[in-house]
């Protein structure tokens, strides 16, 4: 029978989500939408020397920003939980000892200390079939002394039994049949009496299963860990139902070689989280996505194409085509570089395709941290509806559109020594009198009276509306200048020109 597709993200929440996991998340949610499959979020909480309180609130939030909702999970609950691995000691407790009783692993006591003697006397070590026969272990010690010791408080691991000399074979939907020996692979430490707590093998293993996991997606980072999960669901007998795995590409860095790093971002100045972080314990704050002005839809285009393409030669896609093109069998095994411009050109576009009301509520904090409280909000709207074109980021509508809410007080100096001579503030009052007789300040109307009176009169068309323009503006920039005069109110426009003609002083 065909299983409902059922996906997890289940990261660890050891510090902010990473822009990788937002990938990977983002992935997971594409694919239970496209195949109508559920969507759990798991903490993968059993380090617990790694906890950052925070992280996994922050993790939710982050998620939630950019549109992606789980079915189940630490807060929507379900059936299958709990969801947070810390509250499923006791299930892990009975499979750990299901394979200890079917001789699938073993119990080992040997201390850090001897360990690190056995690395250092034998070259590579690696705790195996090999040299498991010379460690401190159930498989070396008579049956009563394990049990003495464990009835003495010694603290032992768990260790997984690998079989030598077999061929592990991990199918991928990206990387397809991938084989290795498992003489390659160690004993690995699934349980430890410290902390009663499974190691992440063990515990993401035995969720899965419990879950009803058909799909694990994930970082190309965890493929080495593969080999070892298959043999697991082997020695649990569950290899009938393992999930199908998807290792998604690594993220590289823009520039140069090797795996996207904070430090990337740091350096070229993009932000590797999608909300800010703020560190709880050095207190030292990260830059989000959200906080330096992009819009969600955009960061969600952009991380989509970050490991697969449509097939075709489509870029901006909305979630609902992205989910309706996605296939794993478009995704690339190599690496995907990070190109945050690209990223950037997303945002700009769809700033420019953004409704002005949702715009102008997002400006709305920016508007405040510029002092400005008191905007209309329809004359907001209209503002932004003139210049979003021209913004990359949310506070660029800020540089683009400032003039529209604080009159100049300074005059770019070398506009001026361009644009305002002598003869300038004769010009500027004749202007102040025509705008007066204009009662249609519509773009187009405007400025035809405006032209005509220019033209009658011979002046040079440049000198003046930059002229017109300084004063209004403060500097040579800005959109259209009758698109301007259009919203800004008449009065403005002319208090605006009186005030250069006082203030500015022409050398
Ligand atoms: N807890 C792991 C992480 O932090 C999960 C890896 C997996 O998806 O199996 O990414």
């Amino acid at each position: 029978m065909e299983r409902k597709v059922r996906v997890r993200f289940a990261p660890s929440p050891t510090g902010p989500l990473h822009i990788g996991g937002v990938r990977t998340a983002l992935y997971n949610y594409i694919f239970a939408k496209k195949n109508g499959g559920d969507m759990i979020l798991r903490i993968e909480d059993t380090d617990s020397k790694r906890y950052v309180p925070g992280a996994e609130e922050y993790i939710i939030d982050a998620l939630n920003w950019i549109g992606i909702s789980f079915d189940e999970g630490i807060v929507e609950g379900g059936k299958y939980g709990p969801y947070r691995q810390s509250e499923r000691k006791k299930i892990y407790k009975e499979y750990v000892d299901q394979l200890l009783v079917n001789d699938k692993a073993y119990i080992a006591f040997d201390t850090p200390e001897e360990l690190e003697k056995a690395r250092q006397e034998v070259p590579n070590f690696q705790y195996d079939s090999k040299t498991r026969s010379q460690m401190r272990n159930s498989l070396t010690m008579p049956k009563e002394e394990v049990e003495r010791l464990i009835r003495e408080g010694e603290q032992y691991v768990v260790r997984f039994k690998v079989e030598p000399d077999r061929d592990v074979e991990v199918n991928d939907l990206i990387r397809g049949k991938v084989t290795i020996n498992s003489n390659i692979l160690d004993d690995k430490v699934l349980y430890k009496s410290a902390d009663h707590l499974p190691t992440y093998h063990l515990a993401n293993i035995v969720d899965d299963h419990l879950m009803e996991i058909t799909h694990v997606i994930r970082g190309e980072e965890w493929l080495p860990s593969a080999p070892l999960h298959v043999l697991l669901y082997e020695a649990f007998g569950w290899q009938d139902t393992m999930p199908q795995f998807v290792h998604l590409p690594l993220l590289l860095k823009p520039v140069g070689n090797g795996k996207l790093s904070k430090r990337d971002g740091d350096k070229l100045g993009f932000p590797v989280f999608l909300l800010e972080w703020k560190d709880p314990t050095s207190g030292e704050i990260s830059s989000g996505y959200r906080e330096k002005g992009y819009l969600p839809e955009a960061v969600v285009n952009f991380l989509a194409l970050l490991g697969w393409n449509p097939g075709d030669d489509s870029e901006m896609m909305s979630i609902e085509e992205i989910i309706d093109k996605f296939s794993f069998e478009h995704c690339s095994k190599s690496g995907a570089k990070f190109d945050y411009k690209k990223g950037i050109w997303f945002n700009h576009e769809y700033i420019g395709k953004a409704d002005n009301v949702r715009l102008a509520l997002l400006f709305h904090s920016i508007l405040l941290e510029h002092g400005v409280t008191d905007a209309d909000p329809v004359y907001v709207e209209k503002v932004i509806g003139l210049v979003k074109g021209r913004a990359d980021l949310l506070p660029d509508l800020w540089t683009q559109a400032d003039f529209f809410f604080k009159a100049p007080e300074t005059y770019a100096e070398k506009d001026v020594k361009k644009r305002w001579s002598e003869d300038t503030p004769r010009i500027m009052e004749e202007l102040i009198g025509v705008l007066e007789g204009i009662d249609d300040m519509t773009s187009a109307n405007a400025e035809k009276i405006v032209i005509d009176w220019i033209t009658e009169k011979g002046y040079h068309l440049g000198n003046v509306m930059n002229a017109f323009r300084l004063a209004v503006v403060g500097a040579c920039r800005g959109p259209h200048m009758f698109d301007i005069t259009e919203l800004m109110p008449k009065e403005e426009v002319i208090t605006r020109i009186r005030r250069a003609i006082e203030k500015i002083k022409p050398e």
